[in-house]
């Protein structure tokens, strides 16, 4: 029996010496080594703005909105195709995340949907870049400057992803990644809010330690605020420094993970694209990390193709279920191309230890799948 996972974690002895580092200095918690973990991320994309890390991809999501002072009353565009924390972090501030229709060929949001969308509480926009697909933030940021929005990026599927020119994170307006065990980079959970506004910055980095004004500076150098103030709502939302040492070790192996998952996605992409049944989505133009490898299987045939491919020992995914069609963001309107997209969908394996053997026994059973359908 095969067994090929989906996606997984890929981690070293590198990781392992760093975390035992951490365990003997005896310091776990937010300490020195999140802030060096927040000045490599800095380095490695190039930005002269704030990197401030917390402990999950939600958090950053949660916080980002928080800090533009988003909350009860106000609404967000989110598209419908997206993990259930877009809409759950949205939920977070009281505010109302509004499903929008994504575009066929990407499950990018449909910004002529968006626009029907729009009403006089439409505060922000979070685009999801999809599958790392990253060619659509021009026109994104574009609609949020006509519609006087502001952007949050859901950029859990690109951290180390370049968009015109820049990495992810360098030109955007609030950015926030994530780095649980799946994704690009790990630091085993976590995330991190990118941004050039400085007022953003301070509030992520008070409102992850419950508020405690200026705290980071003193957890920085492994101490602590007794004599401080507090005037806005806090979270238990910070990293550790058990966290922050698999992120460092993840992050300086990431030119070769992102080597490996390319060149996975472009031998898919030659193998399969053109195959009848199945219908691959548009590609980011410039140099990705793909996260994740979506495809569109037509003909009402994904759940068989899935079906069969499991019982072959290959895992895969259906990313994702439409969110406006879950209880509690249901809609009244529907969202056809999502809900399209909902039963087309299949991710098929994807990370750093998936072998090239494994990789064509993958396309060899999909496309004898497909034949035989
Ligand atoms: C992973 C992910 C998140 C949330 O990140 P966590 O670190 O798991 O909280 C948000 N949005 C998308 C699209 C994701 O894939």
């Amino acid at each position: 029996m095969n067994s090929v996972r989906l996606s997984r974690s890929v981690l070293g002895k590198e990781e392992i010496e760093a975390v035992t580092r951490i365990l003997e200095e005896g310091y776990l918690g937010m300490g020195s080594e999140v802030h060096k973990f927040e000045q490599e991320i800095k380095g490695f994309l190039g930005t002269s703005g704030f990197v401030s890390c917390v402990n999950s991809g939600t958090a950053a999501l949660h916080l980002a909105l928080e800090a533009l002072g988003i909350g009860p009353g106000d609404e967000v565009l989110v598209p419908s195709i997206t993990y259930v924390a877009s809409f759950q972090a949205v939920a977070a501030t009281g505010a109302k995340p509004v499903a929008c229709d994504v575009i066929e060929e990407s499950a990018l949001i449909d910004l002529q949907d968006a626009r029907r969308r729009l009403s006089g509480a439409t505060r922000a926009i979070m685009p999801v870049h999809y599958a790392s697909n990253t060619d659509s933030l021009e026109e994104i940021y574009a609609f949020a400057v006509e519609n006087k929005l502001r952007v949050v990026e859901d950029a859990a599927h690109s951290f180390g992803c370049t968009t015109q020119g820049v990495k992810v994170g360098v030109a955007g307006d609030v950015v926030c990644f994530s780095f649980d065990g799946i994704k690009n980079i790990t630091s085993g959970e976590g995330g991190a809010v990118v941004t050039n506004d400085a007022n953003i910055a301070r509030h992520v980095e008070d409102a992850r330690l419950l508020g405690v004004q200026n705290d980071t500076e003193k957890r920085y150098a492994n101490g602590r605020s007794w004599d401080f103030d507090v005037c806005h709502r806090g979270y238990r939302y910070h990293m550790s420094n058990i966290m922050a040492a698999i992120g460092r070790a993840q992050l300086a192996k990431i030119e070769h993970f992102g080597e490996i998952r390319r060149k996975l996605a472009q031998n898919y992409i030659e193998q399969l694209s053109g195959f009848a049944g199945i219908e691959l989505l548009t590609m980011d133009s410039s140099p990705a990390i793909p996260h994740i490898f979506p495809l569109r299987v037509l003909n009402g045939q994904r759940n068989e193709v899935r079906e069969a491919l499991g019982h072959e020992g290959i895992e895969t995914g259906t990313p994702y279920f439409p969110n406006h069609r879950l209880s509690k963001f249901h809609t009244e309107y529907r969202l056809p191309i999502a809900e399209k997209l909902g039963e087309e969908l299949l991710s098929l394996p994807l990370h750093p230890m998936l072998s090239p053997e494994q990789q064509d026994l993958i396309i060899n059973l999909l496309k004898r799948q497909l034949v035989g359908a």
